[in-house]
């Protein structure tokens, strides 16, 4: 029986971790004491002697020693904040960027969004003149280029979580490097969890200029300093399931009931996927708890992923009731990014959702995928915090030792670089195939990227931003499909409507996931449902969210996420505010969806697909690259197959699935894009 093996097993390796004792409590004097405990304290001196003197530090410390929470406090306390200079602190989740800066003001007895603040996409909690501390994510501080090239209000920038090597903050480190050229008195941090800290410093080492400085005292030694925090080390035994299982969510499962069970008290975080596998896990448990009586008191089960809303992400935090166990349910965030206290016992399931590009197909698709040698470890490690812990790898030790591979590549690599490629033509960065990259990104990624921009009319035959559209669609901050879609949308008059939609596409999902009820589910999502698909069926859920006077009543009875609802009449409120600041006023088609769907038509032209004629199972191909992809279950055309459509995004498990699906006239196609499928034409008049 997989179950008890997995507990009883012997064989385990033992992996030795640094982690720092902490316990929670309350009040000013406590968090103190906790602060003095984390094992950066040790360090203060040290660190504010080198961000002194050098005009890089690299910083490498175990998760949870203390590098995000206290390292801006120490560089406050130091002065670096004084004369309205700011401390910046980048990380790659916004959820990241709101947990720990909540944290920071906590801890420095102020409120949120005045001397300590944060800004994410859509959201800025910052006092201009007040904010010493900003914590911002990579992508924000990349967009604030756009105004301030050389980031002039910035003391320090301190990129954390270096490690993950997220495609914001590649192009950060290399614009970084560049600025601190034309900035001497500019410091970096450069911190992470685990990091190739040589490379790191080599790729910041700036030869030639140091040897120009060695003449002037004032300026700051160019060679990086690397200093590496130590933590105390609690062991985490390691536990291999001895066959392989089928599902990983019913081992996840099993698992914690079996841990529940069997061990003493200690707090479990289990890593799953996404929302999806982790509601479902959530569900499930407290469905086994209620079955067995034995179970029902003691667990208290959460869930961790990006889109929580502030009260669930406090209960994360939140210390354990008493005589309770908690159990988090956690995408990789707590990998490394956030870290909860009192947890004992992790449980991983082995992967995690990745993004994957491929520039033959031009097709980019979250997939579920096995997560790095590098990555099990940290999440191993998140069971020796307080005191030796234990982690249940829901796969096996030969699958660890053969399969997986050493490290995660970095994002750059693996995904679609439209995004990139005009944020750094914004930013007047012409060769971008010569730019100084951490790690390069592959040329056909490139090439494919110029495609897409240029058939856009973003970019003009020199690939140079074309005035006005390439410069809007730079600055509007999301996909430059959907960027180039609302600026369409103004020739087509339905701005009114197009801004609501690319505010939900913005969303993970509108829907809450129903396991269990999937029937009250569709039925509630019939009443919305619009023959053209899901984006004019996002539109009649609006409407019907605001005429019930955006009440969670009227969601909670559709199914409807009623915090991503909010969240997207904030993003419609900041889209129009743009539009206005482009000259442009709000119109409405009224009823006129065609003029709707082909303003989206001009965005998202190179995700069309058209139905296999003989195909029995809704199986579509895409037109560039006769790719097989399928209508995802999730979207209202599910089963009803039109002929051609576009959309969104894929998903890929067994399948390529498409997410966000409308049907579309292919004459369409050849009006948004000419050039882009002029090659194509024979096919699009394939007889149907
Ligand atoms: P690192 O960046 O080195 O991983 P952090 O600075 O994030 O470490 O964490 C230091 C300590 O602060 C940890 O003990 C962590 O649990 C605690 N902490 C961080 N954020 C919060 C929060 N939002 N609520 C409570 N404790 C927190
Ligand atoms: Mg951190």
């Amino acid at each position: 029986r997989p179950r008890s093996s997995l507990i009883d097993d012997e064989e385990g390796g033992v992996l030795f971790v640094s982690a720092s004792a902490s316990s929670s409590g309350f009040g000013y004097s406590t968090l103190e004491r906790q602060r003095q405990r984390l094992p950066v304290f040790k360090y203060r001196t040290a660190i504010l002697y080198l961000v002194e003197n050098h005009a890089t530090t690299i910083i490498v410390g175990e998760t949870g020693s203390g590098k995000t929470t206290q390292i801006p406090q120490f560089l406050k306390e130091a002065g670096w904040a004084e004369g309205g200079r700011i401390i910046a602190c980048t990380q790659p989740r916004r959820l990241a960027v709101q947990s720990v800066s909540a944290r920071v003001a906590e801890e420095m007895g102020v409120k949120l969004g005045e001397e300590v603040g944060y800004t994410i996409r859509f959201e800025d909690v910052t006092n201009p003149g007040v904010t010493m501390i900003k914590f911002l994510t990579d992508g924000v501080l990349l967009r604030e280029m756009m105004d301030d090239p050389l980031l002039t209000k910035y003391s320090v920038i301190m990129v954390d979580e270096a490690h993950e090597r997220s495609i914001s903050t590649d192009i950060l480190l290399g614009l970084l490097k560049k600025i601190q050229r034309r900035r001497p008195e500019l410091r970096l941090i450069i911190s992470s969890a685990t990091i190739e800290a040589r490379s790191m410093s080599n790729f910041f080492h700036d030869r030639k200029r140091n040897q120009g400085d060695a003449a002037n005292d004032s300026a700051p030694n160019t060679v990086p300093a690397i200093l590496s925090v130590e933590g105390k080390g609690f062991t985490v035994e390691i536990y291999y399931l001895e066959e392989p299982c089928s599902s990983y969510l019913q081992a996840a499962v099993d698992t914690v009931l079996s841990i529940h069970d069997k061990e003493p008290v200690g707090d479990i975080l289990v890593f799953l996927t996404g929302q999806d596998d982790i509601d479902a896990a959530v569900q499930l448990i407290n469905e086994n708890a209620q079955d067995h009586r034995s179970h029902s008191s003691g667990l208290l089960v959460l869930p961790l992923y990006s889109g929580l809303s502030r009260s669930d992400q406090d209960l994360i935090f939140a210390p354990t009731p008493k005589g309770k166990r908690k159990v988090v349910i956690s995408t990789n965030i707590a990998e490394t990014s956030l870290t909860l206290d009192g947890v004992v016992y992790v449980v991983d399931s082995g992967f995690s959702k990745q993004r994957f590009y491929n520039p033959i197909t031009d097709i980019e698709n979250l997939v579920v995928a096995p997560i790095s040698k590098a990555s099990a470890r940290q999440r191993a490690g998140r069971a020796g915090r307080v005191r030796p812990g234990k982690c249940f790898r829901l796969y096996t030790e030969e699958y660890f030792m053969k399969e997986m591979s050493a490290e995660a590549i970095p994002e750059m690599q693996r995904s679609n670089l439209v995004g990139s490629v005009i944020q750094l033509k914004s930013l007047g960065i012409d060769n971008i195939l010569g730019f100084d990259w951490p790690a390069s990104p592959p040329p056909e990624s490139m090439v494919r990227a110029l495609e897409v921009l240029y058939s856009l009319g973003v970019l003009d035959e020199d690939a140079k931003l074309t005035s006005p559209t390439g410069f809007q669609v730079a600055e509007i901050p999301l996909d430059p499909m959907i960027s180039k879609m609302i600026l369409s949308a103004n020739t087509y008059e339905c701005t009114e409507e197009i801004i609501i939609i690319a505010a939900v596409l913005s969303m993970q999902s509108i829907w809450v996931s129903a396991r269990g009820v999937q029937k009250e589910f569709d039925e509630a999502k019939l009443r919305f449902a619009a023959a053209e698909g899901d984006h004019v069926t996002y539109l009649n859920v609006y409407k019907g969210f605001i005429q019930s006077g955006k009440s969670s009543q009227w969601c909670y009875k559709n199914y409807i996420n009623y915090h991503a609802m909010k969240k997207v009449v904030d993003i419609r409120e900041q889209l129009s505010k743009l539009l206005k600041r482009f000259g442009m006023s709000l119109k409405s088609c009224e009823r006129d969806t065609q003029k709707l769907r082909k303003a989206i038509v001009a965005g998202f032209f190179a995700n069309s697909c058209h139905l296999e004629a003989y195909s029995q199972n809704g199986m579509y191909k895409t037109i560039r690259h006769s790719q097989e992809v399928f209508i995802h279950p999730s979207s209202v055309l599910f089963r009803v197959n039109p002929k051609w459509v576009i959309y969104h995004s894929l998903v890929s498990t067994d399948k390529h699935y498409m997410r966000n699906v409308m049907a579309i006239d292919p004459d369409w196609l050849i009006e948004a894009a000419p050039h882009f499928y002029q090659h194509k034409r024979p096919n699009l008049s394939a007889p149907f």
